[in-house]
């Protein structure tokens, strides 16, 4: 057994119900075996509780802050778009044909699909998230290449080959009886092993035809403990194109719903345009919603409507969206979804508890892994990011002279990323650390 000292913090309620959600520990302790957390607590208690058990001090040299959270839960990525972020200028449809889409064509070749697959999961992996929901590629081969590589990483990964049939490119075009064929010889080769789990992913209902949605959801049916992810209500002028493409729809939800695609284990993406009826039926369904706050920003998408989702009780977890988002950090996520709150009108104040739940047990609960990871209760697996920024950044500074933990855990949000984080644990397994000498005083 480990027994992990740190100062950690978790919210292992929900904060938008229970204003005493946040948990911090100023000397934590975390007792592990076998990679699942057995108790959960201050040190001194634990520590004595548990006198056989290793001692891992995270805490480094005299001075130098430190910080323990749950792994971050991505719930919107797109592995084939590493290479394309950073395209800044455009909208949604223009951003898919210029930037995206000839870049997703290439995967066709797997050596390339493979190269991108070690960037995007290094990419993860170094930003502390370590649960991804992930959308994949057009092609087979390069799903089986990504999903060799996520069950090396050790990540915990729930990814589909993503399918389509109009309105892209024809290279990326296939048909229902092609993408039910593959979709069940990748589920039948990676959905279940080790942490890996399968999702059924339309690129969007612009994309899919009625055909190609039925043969989605027969893959979600066939397969116990699938999941289904795809697109919603992005943007106004595709929004009005999936109208026009299915006349018969009450709205956009009304097309994966007709389908028999909605339930517990359905992430839509975005859901920036949603009206209430579709919010209404969405929580009937049970299913949730991930919001993109930096790729809204980038593609000028527009405001999440968070009041109008929690109002009508869907469920809302975070994506980052790479390539339409701006890179791998929940923090930072976390921080521009705060900022769109402020800004726009009727926006949900949102406090560091809140930015915390949102980029951790809710998308946890969003994929239904929240009896495995989110936070740090007992009976968890090990899934944790040590942040420790490295002397003489503000961060550093911020953290050493903060006036309790809520304002520690804002300086995370507001100045924390990648360059922050120390070690990256996925069941008690190291995923990513960086050399001692980089935080060293
Ligand atoms: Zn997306």
């Amino acid at each position: 057994m480990i027994l992990y000292r740190t100062p950690f913090m978790h919210t292992p309620a929900n904060p938008f119900d229970q204003p005493g959600a946040l948990h911090t520990e100023a000397d934590g302790g975390l007792l592990v075996e076998n990679g699942v957390i057995v108790a959960s607590g201050g040190f001194p208690d634990l520590r004595a509780a548990s006198p056989g058990a290793e001692v891992h001090d995270l805490r480094g040299s005299e001075g130098q802050p430190g910080m323990l959270l749950p792994g971050f839960v991505d719930t919107h990525v797109h592995y084939p778009q590493v290479r394309v972020l950073g395209g800044l200028g455009m909208p949604l449809l223009e951003w898919l044909d210029r930037n995206t889409l000839p870049e997703e064509a290439r995967f066709v070749d797997a050596a390339y699909a493979r190269s991108v697959a070690g960037e995007f999961l290094g990419g993860l992996a170094q930003h502390g998230t370590t649960t991804a929901l992930v959308f994949g590629s057009h092609f087979a081969s390069a799903m089986d290449e990504f999903f060799g590589l996520a069950q090396a990483s050790g990540l915990r990964i729930v990814a589909g080959q993503v399918v389509s049939d109009r309105m892209l490119r024809s290279e990326l075009h296939t048909t229902p009886e092609r993408a039910y064929r593959e979709g069940k010889a990748l589920i039948g080769r990676w959905h279940g092993q080790g942490r890996l789990l399968y999702a059924v992913t339309p690129r969007f209902s612009l994309s899919a035809s009625e055909g190609m949605l039925d043969a989605c959801a027969a893959l979600v049916r066939e397969t116990p403990q699938a999941r289904f992810t795809s697109h919603i209500n992005e943007n106004v002028q595709e929004v009005e194109t999936v109208r026009r493409l299915f006349p018969q729809a009450r709205d956009y939800l009304d097309t994966y719903e007709q389908a028999g695609l909605l339930g517990r284990r359905s992430v839509l993406a975005h859901n920036v345009h949603a009206s209430d009826s579709e919010l209404g039926r969405m929580a009937q369904h049970r299913c949730s919603v991930s919001h993109c706050p930096c790729s809204n920003s980038s593609l000028g998408s527009g405001f999440f409507p968070l009041a109008r989702h929690l109002a009508a009780g869907v469920a809302v977890s975070l994506g980052t969206d790479v390539g339409g988002g701006t890179g791998f950090g929940l923090l930072k996520e976390g921080l521009q979804a705060y900022f769109l709150q402020q800004l726009m009108p009727g926006g949900h104040p949102l406090s560091p508890a809140h930015l915390l739940y949102l980029s951790t047990l809710a998308g946890a609960e969003a994929l239904d892994l929240h009896g495995r990871t989110g936070d740090f209760s007992a009976g968890k697996a090990f899934d944790a990011v040590y942040l420790s920024p490295p002397a003489g950044t503000p961060l550093n500074a911020v953290m050493r002279h903060a006036e309790g933990p809520e304002r520690v855990l804002a300086a995370l949000f507001t100045l924390g990323g990648a360059a922050d984080v120390r070690q990256v644990w996925v069941e008690g397994q190291t995923v990513y650390s960086t050399p001692e000498q980089f935080h060293a005083e």
